[in-house]
C-alpha cells in the first residue's frame, strides 16, 4: 500500500495559512497560545503544500503565497486544471476561460458552482490520484453555529461544513477544531511569525478569483479603486441580451456598470460606513475589520462561500 500523504491545500486566505504556520511547529504555537494538555502533535514534516491556481487570482494572492514559501521554507505548488494549448496566434486562455466556453459562457454563480469544482477540485484530485492522503483544513473552533437537538433538546456546536473532496482515499482533518483555535489565535499565529495578512485585506476579506460572485458590493468597489484593469475585466464578462433584455451578471441584482456608478458607489460606501457603526456599537471590544470580516464569515458560513477558495 502507498505511503500515506500529508496536504496542506492553501487558498491564498489567512486561515489556510495559518494551519501551515501552526503544522509546521506545533508545540511552540500551542505554548504561545496558552493551549496546554492537548495531546501531542508532531511537526508534519513531510507536508506537501498546494495551491489551486484557477488563473484568475490577485497578485496579491501570488506574493502572500511567496511570503509563506519563504517562511515554511518549502515550495507550494501550483497546481492548474488541464486545458489544451491555445491555437496559434491566439492568446492563452486561463482555465477559467476554457471552462467558460465550455460551460456556454455561463457564467458560474452560487447555484453553478462549476469555477470551483473544475478550477480547484478537480485540480487538487487529479494531483492526488489514488493515494491514501490525508488533507488538513483550517475551519476554525469558532466556525459555525449553535443548534438545539431536536430529540434530547440539548444545545450543540455545528461546525462549518467545507466544500471539500468525498473521494474515498481522502481523509480530512480539521486541526483547528481538534485543539480549539479560535479567529483571534490565527491572527496571533499570523502576526506572531512574521508572516502577516495578505494585502488585500485592506479592502476585501476573502481570497479567490478576483471576480468571485461571493463578494460583497463593497468588495468590488474595492476591486475597483485597487484593481480597475481587473473590474474592466471583470465587466467585459457579463452581458445583457440586447433584444430578449436577458442578463448574464455576476450579481443578479445589478451590472458591474451599474455599481460602479458614482452615485451608486457612494450609496455602498455609506450602508458599509452604517454597518460597521451598527457593528462597532454592538461588539466595542472587537476591531473595526475583525467585525467586517464576522460579517462576510457569516455569509460564509451559511454556506455561501468554499473552504479551497477562501479559508
Ligand atoms: S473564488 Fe469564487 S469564482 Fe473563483 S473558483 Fe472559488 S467560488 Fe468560483
Amino acid at each position: 500500500m502507498s505511503k500515506v500523504r500529508h496536504i496542506v491545500a492553501f487558498s491564498g486566505g489567512k486561515d489556510s495559512s495559518a494551519l501551515a504556520i501552526y503544522l509546521h511547529d506545533p508545540e511552540r504555537w500551542r505554548r504561545a497560545l496558552g493551549k496546554q494538555g492537548l495531546p501531542p502533535r508532531p511537526p508534519l514534516e513531510e507536508a506537501e503544500y498546494v495551491f489551486c491556481d484557477t488563473g484568475t487570482e490577485l497578485a496579491e494572492t501570488y506574493d502572500y503565497l511567496d511570503r509563506l514559501e519563504a517562511y515554511l521554507g518549502r515550495p507550494i505548488q501550483r497546481l492548474r486544471a488541464n486545458v489544451p494549448p491555445s491555437k496559434p496566434g491566439e492568446p492563452d486562455k486561463t482555465p477559467f476561460d476554457h471552462y467558460l466556453e465550455l460551460y456556454g459562457g455561463f457564467l458560474p454563480s452560487p447555484n453553478m458552482r462549476w469555477c470551483t469544482r473544475m478550477l480547484k477540485l478537480k485540480p487538487f484530485e487529479d494531483y492526488i490520484g489514488d493515494d491514501p492522503v490525508i488533507s488538513y483544513v483550517g475551519i476554525r473552533a469558532d466556525e459555525g453555529e449553535w443548534r438545539v437537538d431536536p430529540e434530547t433538546q440539548r444545545k450543540y456546536f455545528q461546525h462549518r461544513k467545507g466544500y471539500i473532496s468525498t473521494k474515498p482515499n481522502i481523509k480530512t482533518v480539521f486541526p483547528f477544531i481538534e485543539d480549539g483555535l479560535v479567529k483571534a489565535d490565527i491572527y496571533r499565529i499570523l502576526d506572531d511569525s512574521g508572516v502577516g495578512r495578505p494585502d488585500y485585506y485592506t479592502w476585501r476579506s476573502r481570497s479567490g478569483c478576483y471576480f468571485c460572485f461571493f463578494q460583497r458590493k463593497s468588495e468590488w468597489v474595492g476591486l475597483l479603486e485597487h484593481h480597475p484593469d481587473l473590474y474592466k475585466r471583470a465587466m467585459e464578462y457579463e452581458k445583457i441580451d440586447p433584444e430578449t433584455g436577458e442578463r448574464f451578471t455576476w450579481s443578479d441584482a445589478e451590472s458591474l456598470a451599474e455599481l460602479a456608478r458614482p452615485e451608486r458607489i457612494a450609496e455602498i460606501k455609506r450602508r458599509t460606513k452604517e454597518r460597521e457603526e451598527r457593528l462597532r456599537k454592538s461588539r466595542a471590544n472587537v476591531t473595526l475589520m475583525e467585525q467586517f470580516f464576522d460579517e462576510v464569515r457569516d455569509l460564509e458560513d451559511s454556506g455561501a462561500g468554499c473552504n479551497i477558495c477562501h479559508l
